[in-house]
């Protein structure tokens, strides 16, 4: 195939970027001009209440090679992205944040290392500018900690922007997952992975759509779907529990103790010990729960720019 008949589909999650994202398409359109390959970019709207798809859609106007994917509510960032991916028509997909954090300019290098024969080009951070101490610290241990519990190899310092071969494009849209951690899917798929770093760049407006409850709830995803350590954990604290017991027993017999104190001590060690075991559980049977719902994933109240017109309205 010839390069210049490639086609580059750009997924970009939106969730109320009305302050910037008129600046993204300006800094993206000229971005693709000087490549020599052809590009469509999918918006995802997640539900903003803000002016994003108005902007978008007037600039869809003007550029042909936009598309948007509404969702008739906010289902959540890795479900835009999943949606996203799924409407995709080309050779490669790049997933990038819609509030240029991630550079345009790292796709020419993740394309080269698709010509190179790698099917996922993922961008890991180097830096990241103007984001929170706490964010960066959190982030860190949350990507050391998932890499030491699962036993797939997810890369660390790494987000969702990455670009993928369509082969892999085309494995992760059978993959119907509730809940997807996509980042996890991607690593789980396999093929040729190798990473291109950049340095993460500051939101050009607004602020961040990832609240520490978002936060929390994308780290329980990304552990209960690819990891089982935490329900092995049971069994660890229990013997340790044990032998805890076993050693009081022992010293008791030797010496003489404030008991009371031991004991409440211990009911409370116990209690929290048993309650968090409990919660562990809880949250694995959940995932069991929303599989079994067999809801669809998102729902999609609206395309523009798409050619075909048998609209796809949920998964
Ligand atoms: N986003 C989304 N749905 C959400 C939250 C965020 O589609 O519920 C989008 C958001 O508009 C952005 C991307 O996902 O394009 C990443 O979010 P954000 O930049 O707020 O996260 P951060 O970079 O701060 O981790
Ligand atoms: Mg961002």
């Amino acid at each position: 195939m010839e390069k210049h008949q490639e086609l580059v589909s750009i997924v970009l999650p939106v969730y109320n970027e009305e302050p910037g994202i008129e600046t993204m398409i300006d800094t993206l359109e000229s971005f693709i001009a000087n490549q020599p390959q052809n590009f469509e970019i999918i918006f995802v709207d997640d539900g903003s209440s803000d002016k994003s798809v108005e902007i978008i859609e007037n600039n869809q106007n003007l550029h042909k090679n936009i598309r948007l994917v509404q969702f008739s509510r906010n289902f959540g960032h890795q479900l835009a992205i999943t949606a996203g991916i799924r409407y995709t028509k080309g050779d490669a997909v790049v997933v990038m944040d819609a509030d240029l954090q991630d550079p345009p300019a790292v796709i020419v290098d993740m394309i080269d290392k698709w010509h190179q024969g790698y099917d996922v080009v993922y961008g890991q951070r180097i830096s990241r500018d103007g984001e929170s101490l706490f964010k960066k610290a959190t982030a860190s241990l949350f990507y050391r900690s998932l890499k030491r519990m699962t036993n797939i190899n997810i890369p660390l310092d790494t987000g969702d922007f990455r670009l993928m071969d369509k082969q892999v494009v085309h494995q992760l849209r059978q993959m119907n997952e509730a809940d997807p951690f996509v980042r996890g899917m991607v690593s789980w798929v396999g093929f040729k992975q190798t990473a291109v770093t950049y340095e993460r760049q500051e939101r050009i407006a607004g602020t961040s759509k990832y609240p520490l409850r978002k936060m929390i709830r994308l780290a329980m995803d990304g552990i209960t779907s690819f990891s089982s350590f935490p329900l092995q954990l049971a069994n660890w604290l229990g013997s340790l529990s044990i032998i805890f017991g076993i050693g009081y027993l022992i010293v008791s017999l030797f010496t003489t103790m404030d008991t009371i104190h031991f004991a409440v001590f211990a009911l409370f060690l116990m209690a929290g010990i048993t309650l968090i075991t409990i919660g562990m559980l809880g949250s694995y049977l959940y995932r069991v729960f929303e599989a079994s719902r067999r809801r669809p994933l998102y729902i999609v109240s609206r395309t523009v720019g798409f050619r075909s017109t048998n609209k796809k309205t949920t998964n």
